[in-house]
Order: C-alpha cells, then structure tokens, then sequence
C-alpha cells in the first residue's frame, strides 16, 4: 500500500470510535468466545464474518445483525478488501489455514489478528511477518494470557526479580480431546496438514509461552520426549511431550503438553527466594495463583475483549503491539526445536534469528 494510502487508511481507523471486526471461520472460539467478547469491547466491534457454511450465515446475521453485505464466504473472501467498514481481520481457522488467510488478508489492505499458533511453521510465520510488512498492516497474535492480569503480576515479579533470579520453571498445560464436542477421528486437529501438530501446538504452546514472557528470553537448548498412549489416534499429530529448556541467564524450565488428560494447567516460578505462580493459569477464566503462598488478588477478566480491545488501540494509536507476528515466530521456532528433539532424540541448540 502506497505511504500516502496508509496514512488515510490510520488517520480513518484512528477516527473511528470501534474498529470494524471480521471473524474468518465460525467455529468453537469465534461462537463461544471472540462474538461474545466482541460485545463487551470498547474499541473493536464485529461487523463480518467469513464462512464456509451457508447455514452459519443466516444464524450469525440475525444474532450479530451483520448485513447480508458484510458475509463472505472463503472464495469471495478478497473482496473483503472492498469493504471499508472492515479494519481488522481475525484468522480463527485450523492452523494450517492461518498462513494463506493472513496473507490474503493484508493483501486486501486489511490489519489481521491471528489465532494461536500463528501458523505451521517458522517459514510460514517469517512470511506473514513480511506480508504484513510490505502492505503496511499490523499483525497481532492471539496470545490472550500476556493481558490476564494474575499472568500480568506474574511477569511484574519475574522482570523485577522480585524474589532474585529465576532458577527453575515448571510449566504444563493439557486437555482430554475426546471432551471435543466435534471429536471424531477426522477431527482436523487430529491431522497433520492443518494443525501442524497435536497437544504442542494446541495448547502446550501456552506453557512454553509463559516460558518464554516469564523469563524474558528465548531457550537455548530444547530436549523432549514424546509419549503415545494411541498411536493409532495419533497417528499425525503428536499426544503427549514434556520438554526441558535452558535459557541463557540459567534458568531451566521442565514442561509438559498433552491431548490424553485434563488437569495439566499451571506455572511454577522458583526464584532465588521465594516461589509464585499460577494454577488453574492458562482457562478462559478463574484463574488463580500465589507468591509465598499467598494468593494474587486479582480481577477475573475476559481475556479475549483485553487482547482485541488492546490490538484495537495500537492500529488507532499507531503504536507496536506486545504480541506481534515476531512473538509468534518466537514460538514457532522453538516448538520446532521440540520436534526436532524428538526426532533426533538429541539436545537441540535453539536457532536464535528472529
Ligand atoms: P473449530 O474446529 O471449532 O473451528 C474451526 C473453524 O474453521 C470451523 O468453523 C470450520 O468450519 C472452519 N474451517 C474452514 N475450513 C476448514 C477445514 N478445511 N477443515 C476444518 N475446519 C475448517 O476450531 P477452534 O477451536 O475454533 O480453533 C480455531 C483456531 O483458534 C485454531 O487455530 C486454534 O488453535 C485457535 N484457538 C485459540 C484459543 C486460544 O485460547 N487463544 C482457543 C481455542 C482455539
């Protein structure tokens, strides 16, 4: 986009008192959580959606008094780029998905926030990364935990070295996929091509995120170890990983993702004198934690309404967000250093070049 079309473009965005949301892909995230946020936030608010569903249509126009106008389905999506009601674009399809859609999306002029894990691979992030960049459109990543606010204190503490340096983290986070109401054996988070992988790039992703805000740093060396429990399930995607990584000032975090079993859900931060962390930490809500036994008073927010509102004020303000597309190239790199461990059963050094 032309500097002088990319100045109109944020001076018009700034002007608007709520940006123009378009939700790409009407699943379990965009129906139970992101519409519902959207109703909550000051500076975004939904007026499009993109599906491949014609039934989802009708359903989400009358509930969201969307217009017939502002519904596209995934052929006729760069239209999109047509419609000056539409600002920011939020990817929320499998993940292997995410690359084509955010690519689409800055190409039709239009800011996008995608959803965890940006996308299959660290080669898939770097170009988004440079699409955004050269159609001068931010790119947010949904990473709701670093604006929750018990995950807030927690970050406070580690930066300030409040208790000293961090020594060890211990951080997990698992789900039972069969508690998917759409779970079948097709389930596309079962398959290789559009999740990229399994519980690690579902929501291990989260564990080795806190990791990394906790400390601050990126891992210097990843080894992991892979269970299977279903082979035959998980067949593509990967079931069950812990994980070890160092950081350069020294600190070791031990780490553990799974698809077999609910209750992996927390972070433990040892530091030189005392101990905080938190557990449930990775819900949509009720978080809790503690520092020295103690609990972290804190509201329950939505954490969703947080991260869109915040994005919202960065393109209005014209300013960087705290998750943008380089954090989820962060990530990806390292969850490749874990598949790269598991298959070469070494320790692998960390690639350090985003
Ligand atoms: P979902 O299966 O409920 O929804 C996916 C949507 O994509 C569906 O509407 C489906 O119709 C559509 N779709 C389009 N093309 C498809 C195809 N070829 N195969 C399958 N579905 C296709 O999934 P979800 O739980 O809503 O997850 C969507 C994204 O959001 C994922 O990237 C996931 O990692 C992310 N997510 C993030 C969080 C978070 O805490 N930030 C939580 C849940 C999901």
């Amino acid at each position: 986009m032309p500097a002088f079309a990319s100045r109109l473009f944020a001076a018009e965005s700034a002007a608007k008192e709520k940006l123009g949301w378009a939700l790409v892909g009407l699943g379990r995230l965009s129906t139970n959580q992101l519409a519902p946020a959207l109703q909550k936030t000051k500076h975004a608010k939904l007026v499009a959606v993109v599906t491949g569903t014609p039934e989802k249509e009708k359903l989400w126009a009358e509930k969201h008094s969307i217009p017939q106008s502002h519904i596209y389905n995934y052929e006729a999506f760069d239209k999109i780029a047509e419609n000056d009601d539409i600002d920011v674009i939020n990817i929320v399809l499998p993940n292997g998905m995410h690359h084509e859609f955010t690519v689409r999306a800055a190409k039709a002029g239009k800011h996008v926030f995608c959803e965890k894990p940006m996308a299959v691979s660290s080669q898939e992030c770097r170009e988004m990364i440079d699409t955004c960049r050269q159609a001068d459109r931010k790119l947010g990543i949904g990473y709701r935990c670093q604006f929750e606010p018990h995950h807030l204190e927690c970050i406070r503490l580690a930066n300030e070295k409040a208790f000293g340096p961090l020594r060890q983290i211990d951080a997990g986070f698992g789900i039972r996929i069969e508690d998917f109401p759409q779970d079948d054996p097709k389930h596309w988070r079962l398959e290789k091509k559009l999740a990229g992988g399994g519980a690690l790039m579902d929501v291990g992703i989260h564990a080795l995120n806190a990791c990394r805000y906790l400390t601050g740093e990126e891992p210097k060396t990843i080894v992991a170890q892979e269970v299977k429990t279903n082979p035959e399930k998980f067949a593509e995607v990967d079931e069950t990983i812990v994980w070890t990584m160092t950081f350069p000032s020294g600190t070791v975090a031990t780490c553990s993702t799974t698809y077999n079993y609910n209750g992996v859900n927390k972070f433990t931060v040892y530091a030189d004198r005392g101990t905080f962390g938190l557990e449930p930490a990775y819900s949509y809500s009720g978080i809790r934690g503690t520092v020295e036994g103690k609990p972290i008073e804190k509201p329950d927010i939505d954490q969703f309404a947080a991260e869109i509102d915040d994005f919202a004020l960065c393109i209005k303000e014209d300013r960087p967000t705290k998750a943008p597309g380089e954090e989820g190239l962060k990530d990806l790199i390292a969850l490749e250093a874990v598949y790269e461990s598991i298959r070469s059963g070494r320790t692998v050094e960390v690639k350090r070049d985003a």
